[in-house]
C-alpha cells in the first residue's frame, strides 16, 4: 500500500494527445494523489523526465520520488542525456548528496547499445533518428511497467501507451 503526504494535487488545462487529452500537471499543483491515481497494481514505479522537470523544481519532484519511496515504490529518471558520472553528479547535487532514484533510463545510451547511426552536429553532439529518440521513453516505460512518466514534452509523450503527464512551468 503507497502512503502519500497530506498536500492535495490538482489537474489543470488540456493538450490533446491524438483524440485523448494530455494530463497536466503544474509546479503548483503537483500531487502525490493524482500521481498514485495511475497505479494499477504492482509495485509503484515513477518515471520522472530530467531536464525541464527535475531540475527545474527539485524541491517538488524529490520530495514526490521520497513519497514514493516511503511507499515501496520506484523512482526511474528518464533523460536523454548518458548516464556518466557528470549526470549522477547532477541528480546527487539535488538532494545534498544523497540518491534519491532507484534507476537511470538514458535514451543515448539505450540508442548506442541498439547500434542506431546517428549523425554530430555543429557542438559535437550525437544526433539520433527522430523515430527512434522520440519513442524510447514510452518503449522504455512499456517494457518497465512504468506506472506513470512525467515530462514536459508532447514530443515524447505523444508516443505513450502507459501512463503520463504533461508538466508544464507557469
Ligand atoms: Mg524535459
Amino acid at each position: 500500500m503507497i502512503k502519500t503526504l497530506a498536500k492535495c494535487y490538482k489537474i489543470e488545462g488540456q493538450i490533446m494527445r491524438g483524440n485523448e487529452p494530455f494530463t497536466v500537471i503544474r509546479p503548483s499543483t503537483v500531487t502525490v494523489k493524482d500521481v498514485l491515481s495511475h497505479h494499477h497494481g504492482g509495485r509503484f514505479k515513477l518515471g520522472l523526465d530530467f531536464h525541464g522537470v527535475v531540475d527545474k523544481f527539485p524541491v517538488i519532484f524529490i520530495d514526490l520520488a521520497k513519497s514514493i519511496h516511503r511507499g515501496g515504490g520506484e523512482v526511474h529518471v528518464l533523460t536523454g542525456s548518458p548516464d556518466d558520472a557528470k549526470l549522477e553528479k547532477e541528480l546527487l547535487s539535488l538532494n545534498a548528496g544523497k540518491r534519491w532514484w532507484d534507476r537511470v533510463f538514458s535514451i543515448t545510451d539505450h540508442l548506442l547499445a541498439k547500434g542506431i547511426t546517428y549523425r554530430i552536429d555543429s557542438i559535437g553532439g550525437k544526433v539520433f533518428p527522430d523515430s527512434d529518440w522520440d519513442s524510447a521513453k514510452a518503449e522504455y516505460c512499456e517494457k518497465n511497467g512504468i506506472s506513470v512518466h512525467i515530462d514536459d514534452s508532447e514530443t515524447f509523450l505523444k508516443h505513450f501507451k502507459t501512463a503520463c503527464l504533461l508538466f508544464k512551468q507557469g
